[in-house]
């Protein structure tokens, strides 16, 4: 499946949703009218109240007369329901999306509940998990005060991910030991970016390797479509590149792939490691080293120092 075929999945699920909602009302709606006929006679006068209220000019004195007995209406209302042992619940549809109202689209546009869902479900497809929790409001203050060079990097990731994607350069890799934040950044850059509705695929290198791997086992298309979520992606953070085991020829060929046609789509790739540029050199060979240092398109970040785990 892709992108678009997920996001009419998406929105037929939406609109499904309504619809039940909607025909859960009428069903209940006449229940209570077969059980209360106070209910009903109550529902008519609410009904011709509220054309009589139609005709009207807004905020005159007899419509604000009329709301005002509309709400009363409304209270009877309720209390026959309860005597009948309903509630408000079973005569209101319920609606996910506020912003929506589980319509899906907002004018012409597609809202963010319905993209929120579809990169929910294109990070299961890849087989991963959304795991970016941290956000830049919990950093701690106190070690970016004393660490000059770190507070430098946290201030960069921030206008990074809030400029993002009118960005120059929007690749970036974070090289440093074990404890230093490298992490924490990235899970701050992907929040913020989840938050403006890109989509972003937050995955460790050993994840990413054996998605990759395992989608070699699969049919032709659905190779294609997981490879396509992570070139696909408006933002693919890969985080502890070294750590996976490499079975060299396939998983080199994996990271190439991904990484070139990301470079040729101009999609903004991070990437962190334990290791310095000369053993990635050793490890992946030349031509992916050279992708993930380019100077062209990507930051490079020294973070070095003490142990820094922030949060
Ligand atoms: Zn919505």
């Amino acid at each position: 499946m892709n992108k678009l075929e997920i996001t009419q999945q998406v929105l037929f699920e939406v609109k499904q949703h309504k619809l039940n909602e909607e025909l859960k009302v009428q069903q209940n709606l006449k229940l209570a009218r077969q059980k209360s006929k106070e209910f009903a006679k109550l529902e008519t006068q609410l009904k011709e109240m509220q054309i009589e209220i139609g005709k009207l000019p807004q905020n005159s004195d007899k419509s604000n007369e009329l709301k005002f007995e509309l709400y009363k209406l409304k209270t009877h209302m309720i209390k026959q329901l309860n005597k009948i042992g309903m509630s408000i619940n079973d005569i209101t549809p319920e609606v996910n999306c506020k912003k929506c109202q589980d319509k899906g689209t907002i004018g012409s546009s597609v809202c963010s509940c319905i993209k929120e869902t579809v990169n929910k479900k294109l990070l299961k497809l890849a087989g991963l998990n959304e795991n970016a929790t941290a956000t830049f409001d919990k950093a701690d203050k106190k070690i970016l005060k004393e660490n000059k060079q770190l507070n430098g990097l946290f201030e960069f990731a921030k206008k990074f991910a809030n400029d993002f994607p009118n960005i120059k350069k929007n690749n970036m890799v974070l090289i440093g030991p074990v404890g230093v934040g490298k992490t924490f950044i990235l899970e701050c850059i992907a929040n913020e970016i989840l938050k403006k509705n890109y989509f972003v695929i937050y995955t460790t290198a050993f994840n990413f390797s054996n998605v990759l791997l395992n989608a070699l086992a699969k049919q032709q298309i659905e190779q294609q479509e997981i490879f396509n979520s992570f070139i696909d992606c408006d933002m693919l953070i890969i985080d502890d590149l070294g750590s996976e085991l490499v079975q060299k020829n396939l998983s080199n060929a994996n990271l190439f792939n991904v990484l070139n046609e990301r470079k040729i789509k101009n999609k903004s790739t991070l990437i962190s490691s334990n290791l310095m540029p000369e053993q990635i050199d050793d490890k992946y060979g030349n031509r992916i080293c050279s992708r993930i240092f380019d100077k062209r398109n990507t930051e490079a970040y020294l973070v070095d120092g003490k142990d820094l785990r922030i949060n």
